[in-house]
């Protein structure tokens, strides 16, 4: 097992003008999931790219194990990456895929064969080993790749996006194959998705990232209930996080927190919410709506569940609340998180 650190990482292209990762660290503890989370084109493959030593930092180093490999060769760091295409070889079987890298590594024949059953073992698809990549499924493919970078004894496995060729039905279970696979194993993991309910289900720690930097890393629950800023406060959770003006601050709440008043008990702020319109989701209701703060009329969304079946038509004013606890500030200039400020209730 291992650990992954990057140090100040900086990973410019063009003479600069792309920072692709702009002064990243990172630490993961050995064993630990750890996600990079973020949209289409915050550097999330580079960096992930940088720690396998497929790109040379601009900046700052790379760290596994405790060791500095900054500079160092991929084969030379004990990692394995499995990539958005599996790139299997279509003309060979799933063994011959399998046993592939223990080939190039001349490991003598065989062991080869012995470890490859082993790592198809560990994935359910012994039964799978003379077919070709054609005559299985995305799935099955998938495995097939992950049981190839198994093979190798990585401390570190690399992942970007492996999931994101299969149909979402497919996806979820794999999302739970992939899961316990790392639990059988725990080989560290640094896992690469844009996929915010694919970060939340199998990571450790998620690091949530914009712009080539994180803005925050915590465990799932952490990144959402106590977003760290507005970036990861909006980018996480769908619908996202409702920020109203109030002054120079923004008050954050959950579209599940903010409820028709009678279900709100204990300490809390009622505001009046002005209905447009509802929408029915897997059994919530999401209503979508104004409320004011002090700012002018702000466009929130209420996710209510099931149980809650207080009448609403669009059109119509309703006293919603939030309960105070589940407020959270931010400065309406830096998107920081800041002190609580009283809230008209
Ligand atoms: P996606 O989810 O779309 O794969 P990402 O978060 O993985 O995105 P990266 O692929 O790391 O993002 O790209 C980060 C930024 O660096 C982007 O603006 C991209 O255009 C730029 N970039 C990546 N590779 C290069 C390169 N070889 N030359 C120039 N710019 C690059």
């Amino acid at each position: 097992m291992a650990t992954v650190e990057v140090r100040d990482l900086h990973k410019h292209f063009d003479a600069g003008r792309v920072r692709a990762v702009d002064g990243v660290d990172v630490a993961t503890s050995d064993g630990e999931y750890l996600v990079l989370l973020g949209p289409s084109g915050c550097g999330k493959t580079t960096l992930l790219r940088t720690i396998a030593g497929l790109e040379e930092p601009s900046s700052g180093d790379v760290v596994i194990d405790g060791q500095v490999v900054t500079g160092l060769p991929p084969r030379a760091r004990r990692i394995a990456m499995v990539f958005q295409s599996y790139a299997l070889y279509p003309h060979k079987s799933v063994l011959a895929n399998i046993v592939f890298p223990l080939r190039a590594a001349g490991v003598p024949h065989g062991d080869r064969e012995q470890k490859a059953r082993r790592a198809a073992g560990m994935l359910g698809i012994e039964h799978l080993l003379g077919r070709k990549p054609r005559q299985l499924s995305g799935g099955e493919r998938q495995r097939v790749a992950l049981a190839r970078a198994l093979v190798r004894d990585p401390s570190v496995f690399l992942l970007d996006e492996p999931l994101s060729n299969l149909d979402a039905k497919l996806r979820t279970s794999a999302r739970d194959e992939l899961k316990r696979f790392q639990q059988d194993i725990r080989a560290t993991t640094v896992y690469v998705t844009h996929d915010q309910s694919e970060a939340m289900g199998l990571g450790d720690r998620i690091a949530v990232m914009s712009q080539g930097r994180v803005r925050q890393i915590g465990r799932p629950v952490e990144v959402y209930d106590d977003p760290a800023d507005t970036f990861v406060a909006t980018f996480i959770g769908s619908p996202p996080m409702n920020l109203v003006p109030r002054g120079d601050v923004l008050v954050g709440f959950r579209p599940e927190h903010l409820l028709p008043v009678e279900n709100v008990p204990g300490e809390r702020v009622t505001v009046t919410l002005e209905v447009q319109r509802m929408e029915y989701l897997s059994g919530d209701r999401h209503v979508y709506g104004t409320v004011d703060l002090g700012a002018g009329p702000t466009r929130v969304i209420a996710r209510l569940p099931a149980t809650v079946d207080t009448p609403l038509a669009a059109g119509e004013r309703h006293g919603f609340a939030v309960p105070v606890r589940r407020l959270r500030f931010f400065d309406e200039d830096s998107g920081l998180r800041t002190d609580p400020v009283p809230v008209r209730t």
